[in-house]
Formats: structure tokens, sequence, C-alpha cells
């Protein structure tokens, strides 16, 4: 019943920079760099009020298995470590830098050494690289399968099905040989011999840019996948390109899938070659706002508001500010906000756009769970919450919902499902909490 099911919708595409190449913006005046830009641990910071450090000197240092190293963007001093809140509404300490205009490189730069499996995942982990397609879960910890054996095939996650964001598909066009240079790096150290690359049919110049690239590489098939979202999803992707369904609360890896997004494997690509970690991200920038949609490479930790105006926005014209696309992205009230490792996009909103429908009544049509590719009845999670019945919330298995919005844009009377399944998947997590210090 649980399975992801072959559901999804169609949204409009807006792909407007596709065709265009990113752009280098120029250097911010400063960057702010959250210690948690990731999912797990915060990383801890050390450096102190104003040392200074060079682009690529280590700011924050990850604290366990799952955490993530942070390095600086650009060159500077440190002014000051506070705690900000993020978009995801938590606090989390920053560590803040000012520019001293020169982005002068650390010294300590150079290509880690690597030549076997264990060197590949501990590099990994030191260059700061997490899911940067949006899921900013730290890489290394993927592919840390400890027996290769397990790893039937790599998928590469190159669907990037929301509206808007191209940022994936500049990465097909403007680095395909990073991209190739990371497939190879994985076929060698993970001793992958299967490697399927996902991508939608509405990208037909990725999909021959890669087909290219690969041809004389056997392992690796291209796949062009229905334009539906959220085909992008992690086991939504795994189902359309191998028919096999990961099971509730199982991982890809337990059923041999390692899946990879496509600018998280150039990264690494990079790191290796060169021995800069993760400094900069390539950021979509659309939305009615936007006079200039572009895709911008940019310092990691530079302020939305920078990036924005870099694209031709007017103050007065924006509405709403979304860290992401529209049908999963987070809103930001704040336009200080940094870009964090995970920010493949900033969609800013004109009034019409950011306005929501009035809800009315459900009228019982089922489209909300038709359309799931959870294969969850939403109408009847949104039952349990009006009622207060958490244990039937928990019963419904609202804690597998992916938070992707597929029933809130399908519904006819506009319902707020995905705001209810947030909510419901809290009440969910607070009750079970409470019953296990009960036993
Ligand atoms: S937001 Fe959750 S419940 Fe709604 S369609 Fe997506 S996975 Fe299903
Ligand atoms: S799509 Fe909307 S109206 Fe239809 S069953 Fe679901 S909640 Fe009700």
């Amino acid at each position: 019943m649980f399975s992801t099911g072959k559901s999804g919708v169609h949204v409009p595409h807006n792909k407007n920079t596709a065709g265009s190449p990113a752009v280098h913006m120029p250097a911010p005046e400063a960057v702010i760099l959250p210690t948690s830009m990731h999912i797990g641990k915060p990383a801890n910071p050390v450096v102190k009020l104003k040392d200074h450090v060079n682009v690529g000197t280590l700011v924050a240092e990850s604290t366990g298995p799952v955490s993530s190293p942070i390095y600086s963007s650009i060159s500077g001093d440190v002014t000051k470590i506070d705690t900000i809140l993020t978009a995801g509404g938590t606090f989390v300490p920053a560590i803040f830098i000012k520019s001293d205009g020169l982005m002068t490189v650390d010294e300590n730069i150079a290509p880690p050494v690597v030549n076997d499996y264990a060197s590949f995942i501990d590099a990994v982990r030191k260059s700061g690289i997490v899911g940067l397609g949006g899921a900013g879960f730290p890489t290394a910890v993927k592919l840390d399968v400890k027996d290769t054996s397990r790893i039937q095939e790599l998928i590469i996650n190159a669907a990037e099905c929301e509206p808007y964001i191209t940022s994936d598909t500049r990465t097909m066009l403007d680095d395909a040989a990073d991209v190739k240079e990371g497939v190879e790096l994985f076929e060698k150290y993970l001793d992958i011999k299967k490697v399927i690359i996902g991508i939608e049919s509405n990208k037909p110049e990725a999909i021959r840019k890669m087909k290219e690239v690969f041809a004389d590489d056997k392992a690796v098939t291209v796949m062009s996948l229905p334009g539906l979202y959220p085909q992008g999803a992690e086991k939504v992707i795994i189902r359309n390109t191998t028919g096999k369904t990961v099971p509730a609360g199982k991982l890809p890896i337990d059923v041999g899938s390692v899946v990879c997004n496509v600018t998280t494997m150039a990264a690494i690509a990079r790191y290796i070659r060169t021995g800069m970690p993760l400094l900069e991200k390539c950021v979509t920038v659309d939305g009615t706002a936007v006079k200039e949609p572009k895709n911008v490479i940019v310092p990691i930790g530079t302020s939305v508001k920078d990036v924005i105006s870099f694209c031709g926005v007017n103050e007065e014209d924006i509405y709403k500010i979304l860290f992401g696309g529209p049908m999963m992205g987070l809103s930001t009230p704040d336009p200080t906000a940094p870009v964090l490792k995970n920010t493949n996009a900033i969609t800013v909103m004109g009034l019409k756009e950011a306005s929501q429908p009035n809800a009315t009544q459900c009228i019982h049509c089922g489209k909300c769970a038709t359309h799931c590719p959870m294969n969850l009845t939403t109408f009847a999670i949104a039952r349990a919450f009006e009622r207060d019945d958490v244990e039937e919330l928990a019963r419904l298995r609202v804690d597998l919902c992916v938070e992707c919005g597929c029933c809130s844009f399908i519904c006819p009377a506009k319902r707020p499902l995905v705001e209810i399944n947030k909510l419901s998947k809290t009440m969910v997590r607070a009750f079970k909490a409470k019953e296990a210090g009960k036993a």
C-alpha cells in the first residue's frame, strides 16, 4: 500500500533559463555561513572573532558521521558568530565574514590522495559536498555502503522536475566533462557496473549531450523520463528507471540502488581534481518578479538580496521569496538570508503568483490520493488532522509524505494539504517520542 505510486502531476515547466549558460556574479562584500546547511548534526565553528580566513579555509568542522564541514567562500575577516533563523524555521549558529576584496585562496588547498574506496569516501566527506539537488544529505554518508557489492546500479538524478529550476540542466550542458569524470570515479572506487542517467524528456539538449559524452561507456544508459512532477523524488526515480520499489522505511541501497544528483557528481569530480571544497552554488533565479531570470554562480553564504538584485528585481515587486521552486520551496521573510549548500533556486514571486486561493470544502474527488507519488490517502490524513487524531495519522503513515505538494496542487478545493501533512508529521513525531518516553 505504501509503495511509491505511479502518480504525480503535470506542472507548468517555465524553464526560462535553460538556454543560457550560468554566469558568475561579482564576489559579495560579506557572507553568512550557517553551521547547518545539511541534514544531520550542525558543524562546529573552528574560527573566532577577528580571525582572517581565505577562500577554502575550514571554518566549521563536522561533528559526527552524519554532518559536513564548512569552508569559507571568500577571503576576509570573521566579524561575528551569532545565531540566525533559517528558512527551515530553526535557529543555528552562523559565521559572518567580511570580504577583503581579494578572494585569496587558502595555501593548504591541494587535491586529496585517493587510491581506493576508503580514501575516496574520506575525500568526499572532507569536500563538504551534500546533496546539491536540494536534499542536503551529506554525500559521503550516502556512498559509505561498506560493501560495494550491494550496489546494483548508480542512478544519476537529472530529472529537475520543479518549475523554473534549470541549474542541473546547465551542469549537464556546461560541465559535461565534470559529470563524466564523476561517473568514472564512481565506477572505479565504488565498483559500479551499471549507471542510469535519468533526465526528463523536456530537456532534449541535455539528453543529447549526455548521450554524446557517454557514447563510449557501455555501462551508462541515458534514460528519457516523462516530464511529470515529482520525477526527481528519490524513490520515484528509482521506480521509474529500474522498476524497483523501495519499501516504506527502507533506503535505496536496500534495493541495490545508489542515487546521486548530477550536479553533486560534477562537484565531486572537481574536488578530487583540485582539492577546492564546495564553496559556490549555481542558483536559478526566476519567478514573476524577476526581470532577467538567470542561472547565477554565487559564493555560498551570499545574501538572497545580493543575488536577486543581480537579476534586476525591484523591491516593490516582491511579494514572496522562496528557497527552491514553487512546489517545495521554503518561504523566507528575510532577504538577508544566505544562499546555502543545497540552494538550487531562488523563486521571487509577484502579487498574483504569491496569492493563495481561498480553500473550500473537500468535495471527495479523491484526486489528492490518486496523484500522490507515495500512495497516501491524503484526504483521510486531512480528516484525521481536523479531528486531532494522532493515532490515525500514524496509522495512515503520514511520516512517508515527501512534502512534494502534488496533493495541494491538484486539489480542486484548493485545500492546504501539504501544510496539513507537515503539521501532522510533527504531531506524529511528538506522539511517538512521548510514547517512547513512557516505555
Ligand atoms: S505532499 Fe505528501 S501527501 Fe501530498 S502528494 Fe506529496 S507525498 Fe503525497
Ligand atoms: S483533492 Fe481536495 S477535494 Fe478532492 S478529495 Fe482531496 S482534499 Fe478533497
